[in-house]
């Protein structure tokens, strides 16, 4: 499958290697009955090695789970087999039930109807609302 085979959906571009089916994961894209490609371990000029994913599909797609997995990843948006818009991402201020926070006493833990909602730190680490916990990132 190449970007021509795309008529309508998203080229998730320049994905650090290794880091595409955390992507997969959590945007729970084996939920979806459209075709879908990951391509690991692409070539790239810019970066030596990328993944890439391939959604044929103009799904709705939750751009902060991307941009905190991995902030560097390019969204094309194709149309009628062209990239009608490139969008690129930055890690986002807050994650609202994207992860959940470990720690057992946070509240969260109890409270189960609470959202996790982590908050991103000067430091470009996330914290837990709640409890403060910071979120590791592998
Ligand atoms: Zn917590």
């Amino acid at each position: 499958m190449n970007i021509d085979s795309i008529k309508n959906g998203y080229v998730l571009d320049h994905i650090t290697a290794g880091k595409a089916m955390k992507i997969y994961e959590l945007l729970e894209l084996n939920k979806l009955e459209c075709q879908i490609a990951i391509i690991t371990n692409a070539r790239s000029n810019k970066y030596g090695r990328k993944d890439m994913i391939k959604i044929d599909k103009l799904i709705d797609i939750d751009l902060d789970i991307i941009g905190y997995i991995d902030p560097r990843t390019t969204i094309c948006i194709v149309k009628n087999d062209k990239i009608i818009e490139k969008k690129t991402l930055s890690k986002p201020k807050e994650l609202i039930n994207v992860v959940s926070c470990k720690n057992p006493r946070c509240i969260t833990s109890v409270e189960r109807s609470l959202d996790q909602v982590f908050i991103l730190k000067e430091n470009d680490k996330y914290r837990c609302k709640y409890c403060e916990t910071i979120l590791e990132q592998e």
